[in-house]
């Protein structure tokens, strides 16, 4: 009873501090701190490091928590980074960063520009490229670190700060996890993360109550034939045309077998096959990607896909079945409505309600919602406009690390309630399917998972 009452107690004073000058307070510094936010972003831009390979950036973002007073662990989970901030008795929030770049070569042409290759998780070496916003998250995600360090006075509890690898691949959280993270770190009350959008101007901020992210299943299938010369086709099984015919049929698992109620995507990323004009090869190999938010859809999906292979492999007489292969799996996220109707409040208080809207969900994928999860906290992942308000081509970083700043911090000074009284505030949560809004999703300009 006193626990509850302590508990009312402090988000009364704090909810009413929070309208009037407690966030302003708690950003106070911002634009003091801000060039070497600027300066972290343009650094990590020119130097990305791809999934799961994340060396020097953690070992960065690793030093600046340490400068801050963080307790700081790295190569948790691989590459992962855990910074502790203890301030108290109170909640325990989480908040995350991805820190993996994408293996893209970056044709933007701005003086900053990433020229860098790396090596991938394969050994291989590639161009690479933060083209998924993953450096404007963490110069944020660090200028957030530094207010809360900074205005300690202002809040009570506990902040874990993740530097996540390999969110690209959805490896990364599950591998921090994985290595014990909540057994070696407090576990969180709530979890956060921020992720920039390529649909809307800078300075807006989205939040998607419920589900707001798509699953994701990568598919590899190997088709095999018997190869010969391209002028002899009747001595042969032609695997390209086994393929081009498997391509097509799989447009009919979405646009014929599935609900059409129900979002899903299929798409084949990748097609490889040959080396010349005239030889027919052994076997070509399709690289898939599959999107769903309802696991039934998910599961009819997958199954159709390895029917339709092997039928129209059948149907070509091929030597063998072909080979499927699933990987990098990741279940849909889940944003907890009435966390994500308390930050939409503290951010709208900040930043304005009419730059704080409810998103809608997307086809893309995010691994963060393992957190939570794992952790059984409620948690939101938050998109930030990234675009120039009348240049849709171009991303506006700057702004957009300034909110993000803003936007981990204006979470900071709200009242936080432990994850008991979240329970007793608004019962379980709905994390049935039909949760999801059905409106057609935009295409994304920027890439992302
Ligand atoms: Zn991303």
């Amino acid at each position: 009873m006193s626990r509850t009452a302590c508990l009312v107690l402090v988000l009364l004073s704090a909810a009413s501090a929070a309208r009037a000058d407690t966030p302003e307070r708690g950003l106070a510094g911002l634009d003091e701190i801000y060039p070497k936010l600027d300066a972290l972003y343009i650094d990590l831009h020119k130097s990305p490091e791809l999934s799961m390979k994340e060396e020097k950036t953690a070992a960065r973002l690793a030093s600046e928590l340490k400068a801050l007073g963080y307790q700081v662990t790295t190569a948790v989970g691989g590459t992962g980074v855990v910074g502790v901030l203890k301030n108290g008795a109170g909640p325990t929030v989480l908040l995350r960063t991805e820190i993996d770049a994408l293996p893209i070569e970056e044709k933007t042409g701005l003086p900053y520009a990433s020229t860098a290759k790396a090596v991938d998780l394969n050994g291989k070496t590639q161009p690479a490229m933060h083209a998924c916003g993953h450096d404007i998250h963490m110069a944020g995600w660090t200028g957030a670190a530094a207010l809360l360090a900074r205005h300690k006075d202002l809040w009570h509890g506990t902040v874990v700060m993740i530097g996540q690898p390999g969110e690209e691949i959805v490896q990364g959280a599950r591998a921090m996890i994985g290595d014990s993270l909540f057994k070696r770190f407090p576990k969180p009350d709530f979890a956060i993360a921020v992720h920039d959008s390529s649909d809307e101007p800078a300075g807006k901020v989205l939040i998607v109550p419920g589900f707001g992210m798509a699953s994701v299943d990568s598919v590899d299938i190997t088709v095999f034939g018997r190869g010969g010369h391209g002028a002899r086709p009747h001595k042969t099984i032609d695997p390209v045309v086994v393929a081009a015919r498997t391509v097509l049929a799989l447009q009919t698992l979405v646009s014929r077998e599935k609900d059409p109620l129900e979002p899903a995507v299929i798409t084949v990323g990748s097609i490889h096959g040959g080396t010349k004009h005239n030889i027919i090869p052994d076997e070509v190999k399709l690289q898939i990607t599959v999107r769903t938010y309802s696991p039934s859809v998910r599961k009819q999906l997958l199954e159709g896909i390895a029917r339709i292979a092997k039928a129209e492999a059948a149907s070509a007489n091929a030597p063998r079945e072909p080979e499927i292969k699933i990987s990098e799996s990741q279940d849909a996220t889940y944003n907890d409505p009435a966390l994500a109707r308390r930050l939409e409040t503290a951010l709208a208080a900040r930043l304005g309600k009419a730059n704080v809207v409810e998103g809608k969900p997307d086809m893309v994928a995010e691994d963060f919602g393992e957190l939570g999860k794992a952790a059984g906290a409620p948690s939101v992942l938050i998109r930030i406009g990234a675009v120039e308000p009348k240049n849709p081509s171009r991303s506006r970083p700057k702004q957009c690390r300034g909110v993000s700043a803003q936007s981990h911090r204006a979470i900071e000074v709200q009242p936080v309630r432990s994850r008991r009284q979240h329970r007793h505030d608004f019962g379980r949560e709905d994390r049935s399917v039909s949760n999801v809004r059905f409106r057609a999703p935009r295409a994304p300009v920027r890439r992302h998972r």
